[in-house]
């Protein structure tokens, strides 16, 4: 079983910040800032590609809830919401979570991708594969 699901199940502990009947939200043990918090389906789901539309629709409402809850407890005005899916995108914990990572000033945290200059015969040539 793995390690979210041991969590789910209560044999691994965790610092519980919201639950219903289909998901479980959690600080995660390494805080990337003060209120890092992990938003996990109870149903075992290993990444975004595996994920059903229903919980999928279910999942965003519950983690704009959980933003809002943070918020206004802990006096934020920034989130990001990420998540890895797939190990060479970072994901270490196969089942699948949302961080939400509360933004303080001068947090340290750099999470947007470098600019790049801008190659317009690449873009057409990208959409078309998605496209086609
Ligand atoms: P990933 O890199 O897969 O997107 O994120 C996995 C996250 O799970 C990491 O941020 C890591 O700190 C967190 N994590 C790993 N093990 C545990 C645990 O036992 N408890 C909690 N609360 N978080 C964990
Ligand atoms: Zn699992």
């Amino acid at each position: 079983m793995c390690l979210f699901c041991k969590i789910i199940n209560g044999e691994i502990p965790c610092y519980k910040v919201y639950e219903d009947s289909d998901f479980l939200a959690f600080l995660d043990i390494s805080q990337a800032t003060v209120g890092h918090t992990l938003v996990i389906p109870k149903k075992h789901v290993a990444n975004i590609f595996e994920l059903d539309s229903e919980t999928a629709s279910k999942m965003l409402v519950v983690i704009k809830n959980i933003a809002n809850k943070l918020k206004e407890k802990l006096n934020l005005s920034a989130v990001n919401i990420l998540n890895n899916s797939g190990s060479l995108a970072g994901q270490t914990v196969h089942h699948l979570h949302f961080h939400i990572i509360p933004r303080y000033e001068n947090d340290n945290i750099h999470l947007a991708p470098d600019a790049h200059e801008i190659d317009h015969e690449a873009l057409k040539n990208t959409l078309s594969k998605i496209l086609n």
